[in-house]
C-alpha cells in the first residue's frame, strides 16, 4: 500500500524531519514490481531505504516515492547464508553465530541493513561486504527480479555495481566458513566494543561523512583533527570530538546545521591541504 505524505523522521539515523510524497514499505516483490512499473510510468522519482544509516535527509519534502526495503528473511544452507535485504546487519551476525558460521563478524555493530552495506559495500576493519557476498537478487526498475553475480558487482572503496544502476536489492547469497563460535563471539565483542569505545552510539549521526581520500595518504578523520576542526558546532550539530569524521546531531540540529559544517570541512581541506573529500552519505 502506498501512502502520501509519510514522516521519515523516525527511518533515519540523524532523526532529521522530512517527508516522503509517497512512501511504501516492501510486502512482496510482485507488489514491489507493480508499484515500480506504476512509478515509471507516472514518471515519479525513486529513492530507496534501507535502515537510513547513511541517509542525510536535506529538504523538509522528498519529492517522489521512498521504497522502504525488505524483506526480512535469513536461511542458513551449510556455510552460506541467504538474507533478505531488509535484514538488520547485525542480526544477520548473529544468526550466523548461531549456526557456528565465521566470517561476518567484522559487521557486528554496523547499523542498518544489510541491502545498504551491499549498496556501500560496507567497510570495517580492513575487511568489506565485496569479502563475503556471493551473489545478489535485485528488481530493476520495470520490476524485472535477477541475480547479480559478485564478478559483476564492481566493487571498491565504499563502491558497488548498485550505485549506478537503478536496482532494488532484494536479498543477497554470503559464503561463510565454519568456526569455533566462542572464538566468533569474542570477536563480534571486540569489533562492537570499538565502535563504543570510539562513540558511535553516542549521539544520532550517518557514520563516516566523508570517503577516505586514499590518494592524499591521510584518512579524512585525521584531516579534520590536523584541521584543528573538531569539536567546531553550528547549531545543534557538531563535529564530533571523538572522531573527525562524524558529525553529530549533538542537539536538535537541522539538516543546515549538519550540511554547513560538511562544507566547512570539505572547504578547509581544499583550501589548506588541497585534498577533495567526497561525501560518503547519501544526501536526500
Ligand atoms: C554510528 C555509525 C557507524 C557507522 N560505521 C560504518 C562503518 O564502520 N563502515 C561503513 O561502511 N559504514 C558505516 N556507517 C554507515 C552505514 O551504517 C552503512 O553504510 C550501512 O551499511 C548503510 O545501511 P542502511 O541500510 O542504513 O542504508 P541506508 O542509509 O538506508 O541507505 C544507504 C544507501 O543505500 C541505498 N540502499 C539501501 N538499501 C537498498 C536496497 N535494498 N537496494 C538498493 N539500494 C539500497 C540507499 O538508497 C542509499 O543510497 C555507520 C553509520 C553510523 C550511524
Amino acid at each position: 500500500m502506498i501512502e502520501k505524505n509519510f514522516s521519515l523522521q523516525c527511518l533515519n539515523s540523524y532523526c532529521l524531519p522530512g517527508t516522503a510524497e509517497y512512501f511504501y514499505r516492501y510486502h512482496s516483490e510482485d507488489e514491489l514490481s507493480d508499484i515500480l512499473r506504476w512509478a515509471r510510468r507516472k514518471d515519479i522519482p525513486l529513492h530507496i531505504l534501507g535502515g537510513g544509516s547513511n541517509i542525510l535527509i536535506s529538504r523538509p519534502f522528498i519529492e517522489g516515492l521512498v521504497i522502504h526495503m525488505g524483506p526480512l528473511f535469513l536461511n542458513r544452507k551449510g556455510e552460506t547464508l541467504l538474507a533478505g535485504s531488509g535484514v538488520d546487519t547485525s542480526l544477520a551476525v548473529l544468526h550466523a553465530w548461531h549456526h557456528g558460521l565465521s566470517g561476518a563478524e567484522f559487521l557486528y555493530g554496523l547499523p542498518g541493513n544489510l541491502g545498504g552495506a551491499l549498496f556501500m559495500n560496507a567497510r570495517a576493519y580492513d575487511r568489506s561486504m565485496s569479502d563475503i557476498i556471493l551473489s545478489a537478487k535485485v528488481m530493476d526498475e520495470t520490476g524485472e527480479v535477477f541475480w547479480v553475480d559478485k564478478s559483476d558487482m564492481a566493487f571498491g572503496y565504499k563502491d558497488s555495481v548498485f550505485q549506478h544502476r537503478p536496482w532494488a536489492i532484494l536479498a543477497m547469497l554470503f559464503q561463510l566458513q565454519k568456526g569455533d563460535k566462542e572464538s566468533i563471539r569474542k570477536e563480534m565483542t571486540r569489533c562492537i566494543d570499538i565502535r563504543r569505545t570510539k562513540g558511535h552510539y553516542d549521539f544520532p549521526s550517518c557514520g563516516s561523512v566523508f570517503k577516505n581520500p586514499y590518494e592524499a595518504g591521510i584518512p579524512a578523520g585525521k584531516l579534520v583533527e590536523e584541521l584543528s576542526l573538531k569539536g567546531k558546532r553550528a547549531g545543534g550539530a557538531e563535529i564530533f570530538s571523538k572522531h573527525g569524521n562524524f558529525i553529530v546531531n549533538r542537539d536538535s540540529a537541522c539538516a543546515e546545521d549538519i550540511l554547513k559544517l560538511l562544507e566547512i570541512i570539505r572547504q578547509e581541506a581544499r583550501e589548506k591541504r588541497g585534498i577533495l573529500l567526497t561525501p560518503e552519505v547519501d544526501i536526500w
